[in-house]
């Protein structure tokens, strides 16, 4: 077993992915602090000086918090979109080194093959990623309002999915959020909810789909017993008992999904 993903944590409060091997890894975003990240790397036995590169998806804190100081602290490039990289250095957040990618292209790092792809959401320049290595495919969306036609494309047959699924349309509408915020959640450009997402399954799971992690679960708005729930149903209605669903929570790591 060699090629595998761990969702570090996901939510409001923090959002970051590691996608390794034994030699070599990546980190998709940098929402928790140096020290926080460190700890959750380490709660599974990988030494964070194997990581390569941090990717960043979009701006929004809880994607960036610990990027600067993280990736300087370990020496290591952050992979960013200009107009994301604009706003990251205004903020503080960008790090000594910084690598330039446009969204729609493919680049190496690596032996991975990284491909980010343009998804909807009230940021910047958000993207989404498909991470490749040998023949297994990686799909990772996190924060997206809905899943246009791209996002569909990109996610469809891979190996591991790991997909927003923020909340429950009814206890959004009935929490005491302000008007403003449950409209941006719920729009087009907003954030996935279960119910978006466990239907996009029926098309984006395919044969050679292993694993789903259902990430950045509202805490407010969402339950991970609910998610846990519609996970099952949909796995009995794709009649794929090996399908494997991992809830990922805000406050620790989740298991790691081998590919290889
Ligand atoms: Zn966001
Ligand atoms: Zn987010």
């Amino acid at each position: 077993m060699d090629f595998g993903i761990t969702v570090l944590g996901s939510g409001s409060r923090g959002n970051a992915i590691l996608v390794h091997n034994n030699e070599n890894a990546l980190l998709v975003d940098a929402g928790f602090s140096r020290k926080e990240l460190l700890a959750r790397i380490s709660s599974f036995g990988y030494d964070p000086r194997k990581i390569r590169a941090l990717l960043i998806s979009h701006e929004h804190g809880d994607h960036v918090n610990g990027a600067r100081i993280f990736s300087d602290e370990l020496g290591i490039p952050t992979y960013v979109t200009y107009d994301t990289a604009v706003f990251l250095e205004k903020a503080g957040k960008l790090g000594r080194k910084k690598v330039l990618f446009e969204t729609g292209t493919a680049f190496d790092i690596c032996e991975f093959q990284v491909r980010a792809f343009a998804v909807p959401h009230d940021a910047t320049d958000p993207v989404g990623f498909v991470i490749s290595s040998g023949n297994a495919r990686i799909g990772i969306a996190t924060d997206l309002g809905h899943l246009n036609s791209l996002c569909m494309q990109r996610l469809k047959d891979c190996d591991a999915l790991v997909l927003e699924s923020n909340h429950d349309i009814e206890m959004q509408n009935r929490s005491d959020r302000s008007q403003h915020l449950k409209r941006r959640v719920l729009g087009k450009h907003g954030h996935l909810s279960n119910d978006d997402a466990i239907n996009a399954l029926g098309e984006l799971v395919t044969a050679r789909t292993k694993c789903v992690f259902l990430v950045h679960l509202s805490s407010d708005c969402n339950e991970c017993g609910l998610v846990s729930s519609l996970a099952g149903r949909k796995q009995e209605e794709l009649g794929r008992a090996d399908l494997k669903f991992v809830v990922v929570s805000q406050d620790k790591a989740s298991q790691t999904f081998w590919l290889s």
